[in-house]
């Protein structure tokens, strides 16, 4: 009987092991196949995020050749230096994106600046020129007529050292050049000459006192502009402003800062500096405004020649 009774119970405990068998061969496969489904799955995703990507980045790429030609460098330099007027303008709006730039030769894909230093020569003079030359970069020195010994010492070392020596006004007094045609014309020559005869050098390069713009001159300035053309002397104003011509002198930080911060977005910059025995400011800030540049590695520090683009104020009206 017993064995009868257990029959059933055989057959049941059977059943039994096979379920938990087909359950444990199910978990066996479901561990193998699982990640290797999900491998699939997220491969197959994964494949389709590249292809976003690329897309996306050849659409930006796309955009940068042919998009908005640039954040107009050229409004943002009118907003910071007000009226200038530029005729490097043009220019100037290949700035800011690099798919141009790329397009661009080595030589003028750099952004020329030029020092320049109005009103010596003075007692700061030769701290100058030494820390220029300390640094090996040439400048532009818009001078003033004096012949004491150590402003004609001053001339000649500009030269020299591979300077650019150009005018600025014999007299520097402003009611007195900005008279008449004549007057101004009288001042300018007088300087041409007396420069002459102590470097040898013809001077063809000048700045206005005051600058093209200037509000002080009883003269039409395009009437002066009219006859520096006729005597082939090219002006130059500028598009960075040191600041260190302003009454209550700037502190050191604060001329570095205009310096520099003034670079961004120019194609041409010319630095407006002064060389003056009270500015002994400009002379502390000097080194670090040329770290500074020769720390951007698209800059390079020019003195003025017949290649500089001519940033100026107020233009020739033909
Ligand atoms: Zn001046």
């Amino acid at each position: 009987m017993a064995d009868i009774d257990s029959r059933p119970r055989q057959a049941k405990r059977r059943k039994r092991v096979q379920i938990i068998k087909k359950i444990i061969i199910c978990m066996i496969v479901t561990a193998i196949l699982l990640p290797t489904v999900l491998s699939i799955v997220l491969a197959v995703k994964l494949s389709d995020a590249r292809k976003q990507i690329d897309e996306l980045e050849a659409s930006i790429a796309i955009g940068a050749a042919t998009g908005t030609e640039d954040s107009s460098p050229a409004a943002e330099e009118v907003a910071q230096t007000s009226i200038f007027v530029t005729s490097q303008l043009e220019e100037s709006t290949r700035t800011g994106e690099e798919g141009r730039i790329e397009e661009i030769t080595e030589d003028t894909e750099k952004i020329k600046i030029y020092l320049t230093f109005d009103d010596g020569p003075s007692s700061n003079t030769a701290a100058i020129l030494d820390i220029l030359n300390q640094y090996d970069v040439k400048a532009t020195f818009f001078v003033v007529g004096k012949t004491d010994d150590s402003s004609r010492q001053a001339y000649r070392r500009i030269v020299d050292e591979g300077h650019t020596l150009a005018m600025h006004s014999y007299s520097h007094r402003y009611h007195e050049i900005y008279q008449s045609v004549e007057s101004f014309s009288s001042d300018l020559t007088r300087l041409q000459e007396f420069l002459y005869e102590e470097t040898g050098i013809w001077c063809t390069y000048c700045r206005f006192p005051g600058g093209s713009s200037n509000t002080v001159s009883n003269v039409d300035m395009q009437e002066l502009i009219t006859y520096l053309d006729e005597q082939n002397i090219t002006y130059f104003d500028w598009n960075i402003a040191s600041g260190d011509a302003v009454s209550g002198a700037l502190s050191v930080e604060q001329i570095v800062e205009n310096c520099l911060a003034g670079v961004s977005g120019k194609r041409t910059g010319i630095m407006l500096l002064h060389d003056a025995a009270e500015k002994h400011s400009t002379v502390e800030a000097l080194p670090y405004i040329i770290e500074g540049l020769l720390a951007m590695e698209n800059v390079q520090i020019l003195p003025i020649s017949d290649d500089t683009v001519p940033v100026r104020h107020m233009e020739a009206l033909h």
